[in-house]
């Protein structure tokens, strides 16, 4: 037998399987898609046709992904086929039916690559990148916090804050009290200031001081509690909570007071 011979032999051989269908379903609101699929490389060049069951020569692989679009691929593998039905070669033998060199005949592209990896890789970097830079940034302004001198820094800055208008009070100097930016501003200078009496560069440590006071703008903080005033028959009023509402309580003087339900409770509060 010639080796052309014996190829035909092979191909005729070969057990064709059927290719399993191509599910989806929805978890959530998340399509989820998966089966096996044939690219098609090339027909089966006519002088080789004899014998053969399936006339077409693609590359089959399983694949899952969502929306259609594959997030992996595995399992792939030459074959000849012919709608759902295919049987696996190698790819030598598929070059060789499509009478091309090995060389011209590979995995597609899509395999290797799976679309998903395509979209959703470069995200995934961003995302990654960001999330890093992200906690570098707040280890750094940790360490800030951490520091004495800048511990000292944010208590100037708070405290001059809080005393000028009671100084502007004291003086009578000033025509009208100082509004919250320029007071805030000086206080931020006297914090600057320390800094530098400190070591720290004029422009690092308004940078630093920035960064701390935008971490501590936006640092989470306990909601209000809105609270409501009830007077008593004495006179005296007593402040309750939201919580508070249907129970009854008593007044220093003895009397019992009831706490209305919450709807009118808002509503005494206007
Ligand atoms: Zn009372």
């Amino acid at each position: 037998m010639s080796p052309r011979c014996w190829r035909r032999a092979a191909a005729i051989v070969i057990a064709y399987a059927l290719l399993s269908p191509s599910p989806a379903s929805a978890k959530g609101f998340v399509l989820v898609t998966w089966g096996d699929t044939i690219s098609h490389l090339g027909d089966v060049s006519v002088p080789n046709r004899a014998g053969l069951a399936a006339n077409k020569v693609g590359f089959k692989s399983s694949y899952f992904g969502v929306f259609w679009v594959d997030l992996w691929t595995w399992g792939g593998e030459f074959c000849v086929y012919e709608g759902n039905r295919y049987g696996p070669i190698s790819r030598a033998e598929a070059a060789r039916l499509v009478g091309k060199p090995e060389n011209e005949v590979g995995k597609p592209f899509l395999y290797r690559f799976p679309l998903g990896w395509l979209i959703f890789g470069p995200l995934i970097a961003l995302g990654v990148v960001v999330a890093v830079l992200d906690k570098r940034k707040a280890s750094g302004i940790a360490a800030l916090f951490e520091d004495a001198r800048y511990q000292k820094a944010l208590a100037i800055l708070n405290e001059r804050y809080e005393k000028q208008p009671v100084q502007s009070a004291d003086t009578q100097a000033a025509e009208r009290e100082p509004g919250h930016d320029e007071r805030f501003r000086a206080a931020f200078d006297a914090a600057v200031q320390h800094l530098v009496d400190e070591g720290v560069s004029r422009g690092e440590a308004e940078r630093n001081l920035a960064l701390m006071f935008e971490a501590l703008s936006q640092a989470p903080r306990p909601m209000p509690v809105p609270e409501f005033r009830l007077a008593c028959e004495c006179g005296k009023e007593v402040v309750v909570a939201e919580g508070a509402a249907g129970s009854s309580l008593t007044c220093e003087c003895g009397r019992t007071i009831r706490v209305p339900s919450s709807d009118k409770l808002r509503a005494l509060s206007g």
